[in-house]
This record gives C-alpha cells, structure tokens and sequence, in this order.
C-alpha cells in the first residue's frame, strides 16, 4: 500500500531516516527542508514552518503531485540552549515557534485533508529531555512537553474521524544537532543511558514507521520513548 507521506525537516538526521524507511516501504514520499536540500529520491519542497505562507504552499505542491497527505511526520526542530538568565525572550520563543506552534500549523493543514477522508496518521517528534527535563534546554523542553499535550488533545478531538496522533520521544540520536553539545559532554550524556549509547537515526525511524502503520491502528494518543532506557518510568 503506496501513502502520501510527508515528513518535515527530513533533509538530514532523525527526519530524513524517516523519510528513507517510509521510501523504503513504498510510500510516497515528501520531505520538506529549509537550507539543506534533500537527497534525490524524495519530492523535495523548500518550506520554513515558521512561515505559514511557505507550508500553505508546501502542502498544495505536494497534493499536486502525490494527493492528500495521509501521514504527517512532524519532526522538524531545533534547539537555542542558554540558562535561564542568559536566555533572551528570542531564545524562548523561537524555539516554542519551531518546535510547538510549526507543529500546529502543519497539523492544522493536514488534518483538514485527513477529516475528509476520515482516515490519517499524525506523528509528532517530541524528545526524552521533555519527560525528565534538562539544565539549560528550558525553552526546548517547554516546546517538546508541549508537543505531548497537544498531540494528546488532537487525539481525542481527532479519533471520531479515524485518525490516530502520536508523539515519538527519541533519546539522545547521533545526528547534527548534537554537534553544539560537544564530544566530551555528549560522552557524559551517553553514558547515562542504560543502553549505553546514543541512538541511530535508524532506530527511531523504525519505530516511526510502526505508529503510523496499519498495525498501529488502535493505538492513539501515546508517546513512545525510543531513548535506551532514559525516560523509564516517567
Ligand atoms: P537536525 O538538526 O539534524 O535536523 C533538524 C531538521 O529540522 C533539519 O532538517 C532542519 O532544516 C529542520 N528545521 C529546523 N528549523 C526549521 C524550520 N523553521 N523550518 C523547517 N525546517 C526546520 O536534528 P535531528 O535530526 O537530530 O532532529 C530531528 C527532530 O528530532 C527534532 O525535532 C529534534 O528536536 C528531535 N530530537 C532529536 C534528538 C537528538 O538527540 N538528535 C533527541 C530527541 C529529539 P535545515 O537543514 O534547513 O536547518
């Protein structure tokens, strides 16, 4: 069964092993990407989703050419890291703007395709630092806390119209987003995982790929930690 699929901020890292499974499966794939353009292989839209103008016409390109969007990946992020008192007003509400409200406003238009068809998968990437909190990510974990609420609400408001919202929560993933962190403390941060290691962007891909499946079916409203071991039992 070929899905329209599309899959924002997959021009690398965590989204774009997204993007490559669901290809890999068969879908139709769309990635969106801001300043990287993706790999061939994709249908491949420039969209910045603090730009609602730039997703409004994300969406129309790719319903052109693969129709409705059945699955959204909402997995475009990014991080500001500051303490508190460092952290300036724009620190905070980029942040909240990419991570939490970019992820309303490609729902929004998505959903309004799915309602329709009275069928749809919507998944958000929030992040483990969002169950347990971590010093100096304030504005980022607000934003993936956030995420959980919000999907969780969509769920319910969504499920009459067969659609199901879930939230992926990957530990710390072997990505570029990593590269401010440094070696050293990414070390430290690794070594803290049960597991005892970062994740590959594979892994969370994989597990992407089950909660938007036929097999996810009756499962809605959940977040799945793919962070070894990090976030147990929060
Ligand atoms: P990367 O920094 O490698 O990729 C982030 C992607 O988001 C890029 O493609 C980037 O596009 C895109 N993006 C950022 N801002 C915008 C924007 N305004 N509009 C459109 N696209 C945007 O990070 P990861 O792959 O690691 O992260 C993917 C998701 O996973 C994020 O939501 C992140 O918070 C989450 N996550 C990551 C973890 C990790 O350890 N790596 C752990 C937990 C969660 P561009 O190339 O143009 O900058």
């Amino acid at each position: 069964m070929s899905r329209s699929v599309l899959v924002t901020g997959a021009s690398r890292g965590i989204g774009l092993a997204i993007a490559q499974a669901y290809h890999a499966a068969g879908d139709r794939v769309a990635i969106t990407y801001r300043s990287t353009p993706a790999p061939d292989g994709f249908l491949s839209v420039p969209c910045d989703i603090t730009q609602p103008d730039h997703i409004e016409t994300a969406f129309a390109a790719v319903e052109e050419q693969h129709g409705p969007v059945e699955v959204l990946v909402s997995n475009a992020g990014i991080t500001r890291d500051k303490l508190l008192l460092t952290m300036s007003e724009d620190d905070f509400t980029s942040v909240l703007d990419t991570n939490l409200t970019g992820a309303y406003r490609v729902a929004k238009l998505a959903a309004r395709r799915m309602i329709r068809r009275r069928e749809g998968r919507i998944l958000f990437i929030s992040s483990a630092s969002a169950l347990y909190g971590q010093a100096g990510q304030s504005n980022y974990t607000a934003s993936k806390a956030g995420l959980i609420g919000f999907a969780r609400s969509l769920a319910r408001e969504l499920a009459p119209r067969g659609i199901t919202v879930n939230t992926l929560s990957p530990g710390l993933t072997d990505t570029a987003m990593l590269n401010t962190l440094g070696a050293e403390k990414v070390e430290g941060l690794a070594a803290q995982v049960p597991l005892g290691r970062l994740a590959r962007p594979e892994e969370i891909a994989r597990a992407a790929l089950f909660l938007t499946s036929p097999d996810a079916g009756y499962i809605t409203g959940q977040v799945l930690a793919v962070d070894g071991g990090v976030s147990m039992g929060h």
